[in-house]
């Protein structure tokens, strides 16, 4: 067996563009480790067979493959607009309205019952990306008077931000509780919850999850002000965050984008969960054969600022290439984390120590202080694997962290939680039938990854049997 060329994760949204087995299965030969489906667009019929089209192609190449269900959230959009599309001019007037029309010129539909509630004279209201902006100057029942600021040409069913109403919406919607209660049906190891403005937004889902007695992966995406504001009781809540930068760029000012990214990347980095980095990586592929060169130093900045996965979407879901758009991430993310580990060992001792010192879930315990122990022997000796038996994915989450420069073999025996260990950096995980010292090294013999005389760092939790936690280093040779 051959492990993936790279350790960043590359997630892969799925759509019309590559719902086909055999595309499919080049983006997994390529390098695609989740696969994304967007709620947002489609109907639960084409997701249903989504799943079971990627569970086919994960049995038939032998390699895991996580199913991330992106939750629509808050979104609210514009209808149909006649003719698919209208040019609004600076400085006319257009009435957004909740009434049941066909979008012209003048008045363009929303599909949100509440949307006029959430705005008061004075807001601004972008459009498309941002690249519309509105001045509301009244609101009159349904409708909502704008003036606008900036013009463009909008298309239907483009997304509507209102950076100053977010906090009147609750984040999950009855539509979201929904799809969840679907993604449980069908067999999805994770969600992503759009729009969450605070903990309380991620605790809900929980909640509901566990009532079904079901299992989800629960990925918080950043895209709203006061989500970077409630930060860190956010990641402390959810199993793992994106920096939804699509979003994020038109509620947040955009220059702001890439500090914030990289502090927030650190921080997720430092509690030991993983982060994604998404959104425009590679945007020019969705249309051409090459990214452009600010896209491709874009996915390896993200990398060397320690993200666990960079996404793709248009580019995969309705792109002209989405299995190139893999095969290009895979080649940036393999040339740049050669970079990454030259650079390891002295990010590990700076600014990671200081940072586990301060904040974290992970402060003061056993599996922290193992973790650092293993950063420490990884320096000194010459260690092919690090092989990690465990129960929730937790141990092989803080030692990926560290970002260390060698494949972190994690041993499960459930399928789900090996699924969700394809978020984390640098981890691939083994489904197992027992997680005995003896049926790892008879595994990993067995695929070849080892030879008689190799290193290996293995963790374990004595005494066996009990559910201690990992709380043991053995390192010997094969
Ligand atoms: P979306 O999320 O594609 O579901 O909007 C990503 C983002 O906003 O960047
Ligand atoms: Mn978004």
């Amino acid at each position: 067996m051959r492990l993936p060329g790279q350790k960043t994760k590359i997630i892969a949204t799925l759509g019309p563009a590559s719902l086909k087995e055999k595309t499919v299965s080049a983006m997994v030969r390529a390098g695609m480790s989740v696969a994304r489906l967007n709620f947002a667009h489609g109907d639960l019929k084409q997701h249903e067979k989504a799943v079971k089209l990627v569970r086919k192609v994960s049995e038939k190449l032998d390699r895991p493959i996580a199913i991330l269900g992106d939750l629509p959230g808050v979104k609210i959009r514009v209808g149909e607009i006649e003719g698919g599309s209208v040019n609004l001019r600076r400085w006319q007037t257009v009435t957004l309205t909740t009434r049941n029309v066909t979008g012209n010129e003048s008045v363009i539909p929303v599909q949100f019952k509440d949307f006029p509630k959430l705005v008061s004279k004075g807001d601004i209201i972008y459009l498309s990306d941002g690249f519309i902006a509105l001045r509301v100057e009244e609101v009159r029942d349904q409708d909502v008077i704008c003036k606008v600021l900036v013009g463009g040409t909008l298309f239907s069913h483009k997304g509507i931000n209102i950076p100053k109403a977010r906090l009147a919406i609750d984040a999950v919607t009855k539509k979201d509780l929904e799809f969840i209660e679907f993604s449980l049906e069908a067999g999805i190891d994770a969600v992503g919850i759009s729009f969450v403005g605070s903990a309380y937004d991620v605790l809900k889902v929980r909640r509901f999850v566990d009532s079904h007695n079901g299992n989800l992966f629960l990925v918080a995406k950043i895209e709203r002000p006061d989500a970077v504001r409630n930060f860190d009781e956010i990641l402390n809540a959810a199993d793992g965050v994106m920096i939804a930068r699509g979003d994020l760029g038109v509620e947040m000012p955009i220059e702001k984008l890439p500090i914030l990214q990289k502090k927030l990347v650190k921080r997720a980095n430092c509690a030991g969960k993983p982060v994604i980095t998404a959104t425009q990586m590679l945007e020019s592929m969705t249309h051409e054969k090459l990214p452009t060169r600010a896209e491709v130093t874009d996915v390896a900045n993200a990398i060397l600022d320690g993200t666990d996965a960079v996404m793709l979407s248009e580019e995969t879901a309705v792109g002209k290439y989405p299995v190139e758009a893999v095969k290009m991430m895979a080649k940036i993310a393999r040339t740049t984390e050669a970079y990454l580990d030259s650079m390891w060992a002295s990010r590990t001792v700076e600014w990671k120590m200081n940072e586990l010192k301060g904040r974290g879930p992970a402060k003061g315990t056993i599996k922290d202080a193992i973790a650092r122990s293993i950063i420490e022997a990884l320096n000194s000796l010459d260690i092919k694997y690090i092989l990690t038996p465990t129960r929730t994915g937790q141990t092989a989450r803080l030692i990926a962290r560290f970002k260390p420069r060698q494949w972190i073999l994690a041993f499960v025996t459930n399928e789900w939680v090996a699924n969700t260990l394809m978020f984390s950096y640098g981890v691939y995980p083994f489904k197992v039938e027992e997680t005995s010292e003896e049926e790892i090294i008879r595994v990993i013999t067995g695929l070849g990854l080892v030879k008689e005389g190799d290193t290996v760092l293995l963790t374990k939790g004595t005494p066996i049997g009990k559910t201690v936690g990992t709380n043991t280093i053995r390192i010997f040779n094969v």
